[in-house]
């Protein structure tokens, strides 16, 4: 497979390298004032990634934090809708496109802010299904480099980036953001969703280089909405032991909870709202852990 460098000088005068070194520089020009750019990811989707995004904004929020939330997850793109800031219009001009704010002032940049309705879907045209999988993700990677290259995000503490779920993102965002602070991996106490979410941390570290902040442990436990008493969702949860394995940090866990999915449904934050509730705590915790280890 050719290289933007193989193609130097045999492009027939298309400029491609200096239109990608162009866009890197922009890339650059815009994270300037974005003190942490931090990846969140997951093995398999539904394991509450976007949520994750979304709680560890606010959670950061509250205490003071300027953050910024960029869904690259185009297929399953969610956080507008999550966070409420769907329908708002956005300008794109010279300076840039300012991303929307939600009432608790995230700052939030989607594909789906782009779509005229909520039932569009982001098509990727193309000729057979192998072709339209090979161009669905040369798609993805150029919406994400000029996602994070024309949004105009102001001063910002955290801009978290909600990747898809796997790995195939990771190394144009590293390509990208050579000064990515982090990842946080999202996943849930199921075997199957262990297993890949492994594949996902060896990814990050190993083969990229990557800190992985590390592992959430979404959907730990079901809080009766009645006694309060925590019961566990999953037969037995290896997610501590995994994070150990692999010599990244365990971020805890986070419990089920229906507020929190229904808040997401309705486009209304769960926090500061909801924040005496064990998963309000949950994310409050995190976002501590996540400041922790952070310079
Ligand atoms: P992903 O981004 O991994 O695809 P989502 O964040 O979209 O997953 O979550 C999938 C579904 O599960 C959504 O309906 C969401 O509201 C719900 N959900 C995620 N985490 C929790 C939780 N801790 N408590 C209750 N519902 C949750």
């Amino acid at each position: 497979m050719k290289t933007y460098h193989d193609l130097a000088g045999t492009d027939g005068g298309s400029g491609i390298v200096e239109q990608v070194t162009g866009q890197a520089a922009r890339v650059a020009e815009r994270l300037a004032p974005v003190r942490h750019v931090v990846a969140v990811m997951s093995g398999k989707g539904g394991v509450g990634k976007s949520s994750v995004t979304v709680g560890l904004g606010a959670a950061l929020a509250m205490d003071g934090a300027a953050v910024g939330l960029l869904d690259a997850d185009l297929n399953g793109a969610s956080l507008a809708r999550m966070t409420g800031v769907r329908g708002q219009r956005l300008r794109l001009d010279a300076g840039g496109v300012a991303p929307a704010r939600t009432e608790g002032g995230l700052r939030v940049m989607s594909i789906d802010l782009f779509l005229p309705d909520e039932k569009t879907p982001v098509l990727w045209e193309a000729p057979t299904q192998q072709d339209a999988f090979t161009w669905r993700g040369m798609m993805e990677a150029g919406a994400l480099r000029e996602m994070l290259g024309d949004t105009a995000w102001g001063t910002l503490d955290y801009l978290l980036i909600d990747l898809p779920p796997g790995t195939d993102r990771l190394p144009t965002l590293v390509d990208l953001c050579p000064g990515l602070a982090g990842t946080v991996v999202v996943t849930i106490p199921s075997a199957v969703a262990q297993h890949v979410v492994g594949k996902s941390i060896h990814m990050a570290r190993a083969v990229l280089e990557t800190p992985v902040l590390g592992v959430v442990e979404n959907m730990a436990a079901y809080v009766c909405p009645h006694c309060g008493a925590a019961e566990p969702l999953f037969a037995e949860s290896t997610v501590e032991a995994l994070a150990a394995a692999h010599g990244v940090p365990y971020l805890g866990p986070i419990p089920f909870d229906p507020r929190l999915a229904a808040a997401a449904d309705a486009g209304q934050p769960f926090l500061p709202a909801h924040v005496a509730r064990p998963a309000g705590q949950a994310l409050r915790r995190l976002a501590g852990e996540v400041r922790a280890a952070l310079p």
